[in-house]
């Protein structure tokens, strides 16, 4: 069993990329077995329906009308009491006969989730006995067409890594659609090549934000952070059965944590 994390900025694409990955198995790969989970205690309607739903146990509107907080207030009160219901989330799990894969769509917010305790917890808690765990880390392209845009995403993606460590992570640049061409082929320049990364600084970016930009895509190439990225639209359904054959090299693959 693999349990596979979305995780990504607010309005990155997530909830849309599980619909996209839900619709595409069951044209193309029906003996695969997938469960999905909603983990966002703060979404009152989605686009595919999950299997298991923490909506059932809190809800943000519910953690309202009973603490008087405000919406915001309540995202955080609720995103923390969801840890509450990880033996329920396990119970729920052991209904399904040993799924392959369980998708696992998060707050919108991502920072309640992974800087939070309660995501990392969940996390844990849900890697019982031999259940594999990793990350779909979603790069939002059109907060990615500027290189500090790009650096900035790549700090969160990084970020996420420390939180959840150990965990393989497949990084994904959703709504390939929304930019052009040109756009998008540079961010993937950015991804292989340190040069056009800085010389894509040096036409947009002056002084020390240059400097930043530079000395930040260093690091983050010598420690591996910059890596695959693979242009999907879920929207449109592009690029998923690459999304798809990354997730199966994570299963596949013995030498990924526990
Ligand atoms: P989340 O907050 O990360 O779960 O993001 P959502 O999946 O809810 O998406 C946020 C908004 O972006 C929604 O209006 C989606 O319809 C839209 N969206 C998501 N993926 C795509 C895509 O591939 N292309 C386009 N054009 N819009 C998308
Ligand atoms: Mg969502």
């Amino acid at each position: 069993m693999l349990i596979q994390y979305i995780i990504g900025p607010a309005g990155s694409g997530k909830t849309t990329l599980i619909k996209s990955l839900v619709e595409y198995l069951q044209e193309y790969n029906q003996e695969i077995s997938v469960v999905t989970i909603n983990l966002d205690p703060g979404c009152r309607t989605l686009p595919y329906t999950p299997d298991i739903d923490i909506q059932d146990y809190v809800t943000v509107d519910a953690v309202m009308e009973k603490t008087g907080l405000g919406p915001n207030g309540a995202m955080i009160a609720a995103t923390d009491l969801m840890v509450n219901y990880v033996e329920d989330l396990k119970y729920e799990i052991n209904q399904y006969n040993d799924p392959e894969i369980i998708l696992v769509d998060t707050p919108g917010q991502m920072e309640l989730f992974s800087f939070r305790n309660s995501g990392p917890m969940i996390a844990n808690a849900l890697g019982f006995g031999s259940v594999k765990r990793g990350i779909i880390f979603t790069y939002d392209s059109t907060m990615c067409i500027h290189p500090n845009g790009f650096i900035s995403t790549l700090l969160l993606a990084a970020s996420v890594q420390f939180r959840f460590a150990n965990l393989s992570q497949i990084n994904l640049l959703t709504k390939k659609d929304l930019i052009h061409k040109e756009k998008l082929e540079n961010i993937l320049k950015w991804v292989d090549d340190e040069y056009e990364l800085a010389s894509a600084t040096e036409n947009l970016e002056h002084g020390m934000l240059r400097e930043l930009t530079l000395s930040l895509g260093r690091t983050f190439r010598e420690f591996g952070a910059i890596s695959e990225l693979l242009p999907i639209s879920a929207k449109y359904g592009e690029g998923i059965e690459d999304v798809w054959g990354a997730i199966q090299r994570v299963v596949n693959d013995d030498t990924s944590p526990y």
